[in-house]
């Protein structure tokens, strides 16, 4: 099976380096950050749940440096290897985000590029992206490098399951954005809050349905039990993301259940309870259910 990170190739994988334009505090659980400048003009928007690796300053003075050291390829093996030897307390935070919305250059303005970062847990419980978003200031400098689709448009655009927790929501976004208008199926996102909602355009016949969270719930147990409650046509394609269970879970249950083929689920932990993104891989998921 294809690795997730394969699925759709990027149009390159160089580092480019963007600047924070803008941030906006979007809700309760949600951080808005509007990237552009620097490289901006060589990044390609593929649409749907386009991901790439951002690095993400070291926070203290030597940021900035930390992040001229980014080696090229830093998320392949061997690039990867050598980010690991820059020192620690400059090394940048690499972690995984979505392309939630690209606008191209006007006569006005350059490319922007938004970023939705979920703020979860506070103060050292908080991971350092989640930190790192929620006191961002314009004129900081970022790297990213583009991974690509996890959703394949060549499984099918026209009828989908899409199932996600709220770190899959910019996904979900960028896909019914991407879709025709013709599509049909439904999106089902759970999210911490009822202010979390934030509510997408999607193709007419495509259902959004939102699940709001208990406190004490286990993310992506309630966007599992909204799946398995509805009718599902076993010729779709389903596209499911979030806290590693869900993927897994409901994979299993489309195609052991419901009788979906098993090339027709896309599904990836976007992060696992209790451990830090990128996980060592020994703790990673095989194949598909992996974005290493
Ligand atoms: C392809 C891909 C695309 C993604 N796109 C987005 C996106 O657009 N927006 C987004 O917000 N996330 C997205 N994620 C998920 C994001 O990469 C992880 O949530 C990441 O772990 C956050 O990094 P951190 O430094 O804040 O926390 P980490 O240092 O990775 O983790 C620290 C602790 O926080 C916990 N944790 C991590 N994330 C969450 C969370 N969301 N809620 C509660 N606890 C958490 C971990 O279990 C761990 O205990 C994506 C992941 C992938 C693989």
């Amino acid at each position: 099976m294809a690795r997730y990170s394969s699925l759709v190739k990027p149009a390159s994988q160089d580092l480019l380096r963007l600047t924070v334009l803008r941030t906006e505090r979007l809700s309760a659980h949600w951080m808005r950050i509007t990237l552009g400048g620097g490289d901006i003009d060589r990044f390609t928007p593929l649409g749907f749940d386009q991901w790439f690796r951002i690095f993400l300053p070291h926070t203290g003075g030597s940021g900035d440096e930390g992040l001229e050291r980014i080696p090229a390829k830093a998320n392949k093996i061997f690039g990867y290897l050598k980010y690991l030897r820059i020192p620690d307390g400059m090394r940048p935070v690499m972690r995984n985000y979505t392309v939630r919305a690209y606008r191209p250059a006007t006569a006005g303005r350059g490319a922007e590029l938004d970023v939705d970062f979920v703020l979860h847990g506070s103060g050292p419980s908080a991971g350092p992206a989640s930190r790192w978003a929620d006191a961002a200031q314009p004129g900081e400098s970022v790297v990213i490098i583009d991974e690509g689709l996890g959703f394949n448009p060549e499984r099918g655009v026209e009828k989908v399951a899409l199932v996600a927790d709220e770190t899959g929501a910019p996904a979900l976004a960028g896909v019914c954005a991407s879709l025709p208008a013709t599509a049909t199926g439904f999106a089902i996102i759970e999210t911490p809050s009822a202010d979390d909602i934030l509510a997408f355009d999607a193709p007419a016949g495509v259902e959004v349905q939102w699940i709001v969270r208990e406190d004490g719930v286990k993310p992506g147990t309630l966007a599992l039990a909204a799946l398995q409650d509805r009718a599902v046509d076993p010729g779709v394609h389903a596209f499911i993301v979030g806290e590693q269970a869900l993927p897994t879970a409901a994979r299993r249950h489309l195609v052991g259940e419901r009788g979906v083929d098993k090339n027709a689920v896309s599904f990836v932990g976007y992060w696992r309870v209790g451990a830090a993104s990128p996980a060592p891989k020994s703790q990673v998921a095989t194949a598909e259910g992996s974005p290493s």
